[in-house]
């Protein structure tokens, strides 16, 4: 096994990380050493897929915009689960970041005046959504990317799978890691870490997520005995493609789509007359499964699947094709139809992670419920929560949040570093701990037992699908917890068919169908406990937000092998709960 030595050792390659580790490099003038840690290639990371844009303030003057209307529209958006003196910083923070990513050369839309293109985004009052097309995540993963590239302290560690944090006393010591390629072992030691692996929504099975969003960092922190937040909240985007899952970005509804039933009408008027198809996603994906439930869908012939319809043949084709070039494309190639003359079928899917690991303001995890905060661990983008989302993120809202926070605890990291006196990392207790690792991998390596692990997946995907989606009850959730337990219980007798250590993804995919286990159970554990709806969360048997007692984060620790519950504050500054009205 390889040891090797890092100031910063940054998980995860997305945003949220590339952003953290230019931030990092540059405060601290390239003295401080950094490793990313990818599972995938780094511009394979799931951000490159983001489509619709990054929301910020940039015009105010001109378009009666203002940083207090983003806060306030963030806010009601969370359905007021989000901590207000974060969603300042958000806001605060979003122009600066905009600004940003123009410098490194991302080719934003632009207006006849040129001026930075801003499109209506759901829940935004002012559209203030920047975008390049809608390939908006690839244009800044490339930008940050190639920064990184000219970067002569970064390392970058493509391929490399992260299976275990190493904590020694709520002190981080670095990582273990398995060349996926290779099959190698190395131990990465550090005396600061950035966690930033994305969210978790392949707990589910019909997702607009990539493959890899298997929530791994998420749960190595929960299993290192870190808290986790608000897992309940898991948000369900109201227009995946039937029957793929592959997302249809808000941008198609924020350029002028129209949702229709079965009955051509524009059910949205029931629901949210203002805002129409640009209500916040829980409240489209609720009313689209309403719409089915009361026979006004559609079905979709080859799978079955229930829908409605998204329609943009009202628009001008010239905008499709220069505003929605890949939205186009993916109908064209994977449906055969051309959104320019047929209305495409949608259906919601679950789409992000608004919940994740407990974090403070500055992104700094916390030890437990109410702390105190890590001082030598931070956690950015969609894997950990601040929390500005609450429980209901608004889109576009995410790619702040990551560049934002990556930049927030990259400088912050590296502030810690260049002190004199901070702890360092022990090497001895972390190539103990990196031994018994080496055993625990090899020893999965060798698992022999009757169960397929890709059964255990598809049932698990399954439960969350029927049992913990849009509208939850509680019978299904009791079914879900039910099942879970099974799961987990056969997991343990499972095999592991590819017994090579070169691009074994079959081990590989064992270690994140075990992540994906215990973070389905969090999800399901906070879901029970939460009698009321608030945002995502939406409980047949109580459809009302009750503000006395559940306006609160939900904290899950796993303490010897329990998932153990407990509720921190909200922090609420200027804006009083209100009742959510569009
Ligand atoms: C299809 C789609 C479109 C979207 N469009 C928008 C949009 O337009 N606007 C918006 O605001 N939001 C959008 N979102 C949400 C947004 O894209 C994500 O929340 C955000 O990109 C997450 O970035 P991240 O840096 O946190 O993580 P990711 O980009 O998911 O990166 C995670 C990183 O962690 C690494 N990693 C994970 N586990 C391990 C491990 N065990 N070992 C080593 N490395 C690991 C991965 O390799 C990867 O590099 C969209 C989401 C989807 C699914």
């Amino acid at each position: 096994m390889e040891t090797l030595k890092y100031d910063l050792i940054i998980l995860g390659s997305g945003l949220a990380g590339l952003s953290a580790a230019i931030h990092a490099s540059t405060i601290s003038k390239g003295k401080i050493k950094i490793a990313i840690v990818t599972k995938l290639h780094a511009m394979r990371s799931h951000s490159v897929s983001a489509e619709g844009g990054l929301s910020g303030v940039l015009y105010g003057k001109d378009n009666k915009d203002s940083l207090t209307l983003h806060a306030y529209d963030t806010i009601k958006g969370s359905d007021y689960l989000a901590d207000q003196d974060a969603v300042e910083v958000l806001v605060n923070g979003a122009p600066q970041e905009i600004k940003f990513y123009e410098h490194l050369g991302v080719p934003w839309n632009r207006t006849e005046d040129n001026k930075i293109s801003q499109r209506p985004f759901g829940g935004m009052t002012i559209p203030r959504t920047a975008f390049a097309a809608d390939k908006t995540g690839f244009f800044l993963m490339r930008a940050l990317y190639d920064t990184v590239l000219k970067s002569e302290n970064i390392d970058i560690f493509h391929e490399h799978y992260a299976t275990s944090l190493i904590m020694d006393k709520n002190r981080f010591n670095g990582m273990f890691t398995m060349d996926i390629a290779s099959g190698e072992k190395k131990l990465l030691l550090g005396n600061a870490g950035i966690i930033a692996t994305g969210g978790a929504a392949r707990t589910y099975k019909l997702t607009t997520t990539a493959y890899s969003s298997t929530g791994d960092g998420i749960a190595l922190a929960y299993r290192a005995g870190l808290p986790l937040k608000n897992m309940e909240f898991v948000q369900f985007h109201p227009t995946s493609l039937v029957p793929t899952g592959v997302l249809i970005t808000e941008a198609a509804r924020g350029e002028g789509g129209y949702l229709l039933n079965s009955k051509g009408e524009r059910f949205m008027s029931a629901y949210a007359p203002s805002k129409m198809e640009l209500a916040p996603r829980d409240i489209i994906s609720r009313a689209i499964i309403t719409e089915i439930e009361a026979g006004r869908g559609l079905v979709h012939e080859e799978s079955g699947m229930s829908h409605v319809l998204l329609d943009l043949t009202h628009l001008d084709h010239k905008k499709i094709s220069e505003k929605l070039p890949m939205i186009k494309e993916i109908c064209i190639k994977t449906l055969g139809l051309d959104p320019d003359n047929d209305p495409i079928p949608v259906r919601p899917a679950a789409h992000f992670t608004m919940g994740g690991i407990h974090s403070n303001i500055n992104g700094q995890v916390m030890s437990g419920p109410s702390g105190p905060a890590m001082a030598n661990l931070w956690t950015a983008g969609e894997c950990g929560c601040v929390s500005v989302h609450g429980a209901n993120r608004l889109g576009s809202n995410s790619l702040s949040q990551c560049s934002v926070w990556g930049r927030i605890t990259g400088i912050g990291a590296a502030t810690y570093l260049m002190k004199k006196d901070i702890s360092k990392y022990d090497e001895s207790f972390s190539m103990k701990f990196a031994q018994g690792e080496e055993e625990r991998i090899n020893g999965i390596l060798e698992f022999d037992g009757k169960n397929n692990p890709y059964d255990i997946r598809e049932s698990m995907q399954e439960t969350m699908d029927l049992n913990m989606g849009v509208y939850r009850d509680r019978i299904g959730m009791a079914k879900a917890k039910k099942e879970l337990q099974v799961l987990q219980e056969k997991f343990k007798d499972i095999y592991v068919e590819d017994k090579n250590d070169v691009y074994n993804t079959n081990l590989r995919d064992v270690l994140e169908i075990g992540n994906l286990l215990d973070l389905s159970q969090v999800i399901a554990e906070g879901a029970i406990a939460r009698n009321e709806s608030r945002g995502s969360h939406a409980l047949r048997e109580n459809p009302k937000r009750d503000d006395k007692n559940w306006m609160k984060h939900t904290i899950a620790m796993n303490i010897n092998g329990k998932i153990q519950l407990s509720y921190a504050n909200v922090k609420v500054t200027k804006w009083q709960p209100e009742e959510r009205k569009y």
